[in-house]
Order: structure tokens, then C-alpha cells, then sequence
């Protein structure tokens, strides 16, 4: 086979302890599932997840976030990211879900899609994979500068991580290679050029990244 252009790189995320490479196929997100995050956002209760995407390249493993164009409020979201394998859960890891939260309110209230605020360039910066790991319990925290912004427990999802993985598996067809997203806590604010942002899940490898 010959290529008209060169054949993109794959993204991968790397994986504690070996070194082979997870292949990402697709990034699933999950809005608004930590009630404290749903309240903080406007809404209340338990409603069914929904889902939105980032592209593939959104992945960012460099320890750097460029900070996006045509924003002026964008908003750190600490998140338990999940990957599949070919035998259901691979590993897990820390992530962020950057988004331009003023363009997200527009989209919102005009009832337009989320790419803009959510699948931006390099607006998941990610940890690495860990295998072994119980993602049904355990803090999940951020910090800008040193200071905590972001503090929960992952017993505080509103669905978990097997109900996401059974809500999505009804809209798609999970395939190895996908990770999800799985929503993030109360804390959501801004960063500016400057910032660093620490973020982790106990039992995991956490992240450190600095806004450029
Ligand atoms: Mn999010």
C-alpha cells in the first residue's frame, strides 16, 4: 500500500510498568457526574450520562497545555480516565478535560454541539495507564499552583465505571483501544498562562502540567 500523504502517527498512552504502548482508537467523555460538579453546573439529581467525544490527537502527553485561541475562561476538569482492552477494562489513568467553558456555555444555551469547548488541540493531557487498580473508591484531587481546587472521592460518581462502560456500550461499540472519560468533580476554574496544574487518583500516576 502506498500513501498519498505520510500515514498519521498513532496516538498511545504509555503504561506503567512495560513497555509496550496503548493504541488509542477513540476518547469518550462523560458530562456531569459527580452531583457536587452537576450542582455547581446548574443541574440536580441523577440524570441518564450523556456522552461526547474528543479526537484522538486531543491527547496530550507532553506536560505542557497550550493554551487555546478564542478563549478567555478556560476551565481545568480532573477525571479517572478508563481504557479498554480486548478482555474489557485495560487499565486506568489521571486526565484532564480541558474545555473553553465560555464557549461551552454559548454552545449550551443555544442548543449548538461542544467541539469547539471540548475537542480542541492537546485538550486532554493524560498520565499513564496503570492495570491494576479499583476504581470504586479513592481521592481524586487537582491543584493550581499548590492550591487544592479540586477534591473528591471516587465513590462519589453518579454512575460508575461499569454503568458507563454498560450506558456507552448501548450507543457504540467499545473496542479495544478506546478510553472514557468518566466525568469530574466539583472545583471546575480557569487557569492562566503560567499555571501548573498537579492532579492525581490515589493508586495512580499522577500528572503535572504546565499552561503555555
Ligand atoms: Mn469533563
Amino acid at each position: 500500500m502506498t500513501f498519498a500523504l505520510p500515514p498519521l502517527e498513532p496516538v498511545t498512552l504509555p503504561i506503567l510498568g512495560a513497555d509496550a504502548r496503548f493504541p488509542v482508537r477513540r476518547v469518550y467523555c462523560v458530562g456531569q457526574n459527580y452531583a457536587d460538579h452537576v450542582k455547581e453546573m446548574g443541574g440536580d439529581g441523577r440524570q441518564p450520562p450523556f456522552f461526547f467525544a474528543k479526537p484522538t490527537d486531543a491527547i496530550n502527553l507532553t506536560g505542557e497545555f497550550p493554551y487555546p485561541p478564542a478563549s478567555d475562561n478556560v476551565h481545568h476538569e480532573v477525571e479517572l480516565l478508563v481504557a479498554i482492552g480486548p478482555d474489557g477494562i485495560f487499565g486506568y489513568g489521571v486526565a484532564l478535560d480541558m474545555t473553553r467553558r465560555d464557549l461551552q456555555t454559548a454552545a449550551k444555551n443555544s442548543g449548538k454541539p461542544w467541539e469547539a469547548a471540548k475537542g480542541f488541540d492537546a485538550s486532554a493531557p493524560c498520565g499513564p495507564l496503570t492495570r491494576d487498580f479499583d476504581p470504586s473508591s479513592g481521592g481524586i484531587w487537582l491543584d493550581v499552583n499548590g492550591e487544592r481546587r479540586q477534591s473528591a472521592d471516587l465513590d462519589q460518581l453518579i454512575w460508575s465505571v461499569p454503568e458507563i462502560v454498560a450506558e456507552l456500550s448501548k450507543l457504540f461499540k467499545l473496542l479495544p483501544g478506546d478510553v472514557i472519560l468518566t466525568g469530574t468533580p466539583a472545583g471546575v476554574g480557569p487557569v492562566v498562562v503560567g499555571d501548573v496544574m498537579t492532579a492525581g487518583i490515589d493508586g495512580l500516576e499522577g500528572i503535572e502540567v504546565r499552561v503555555a
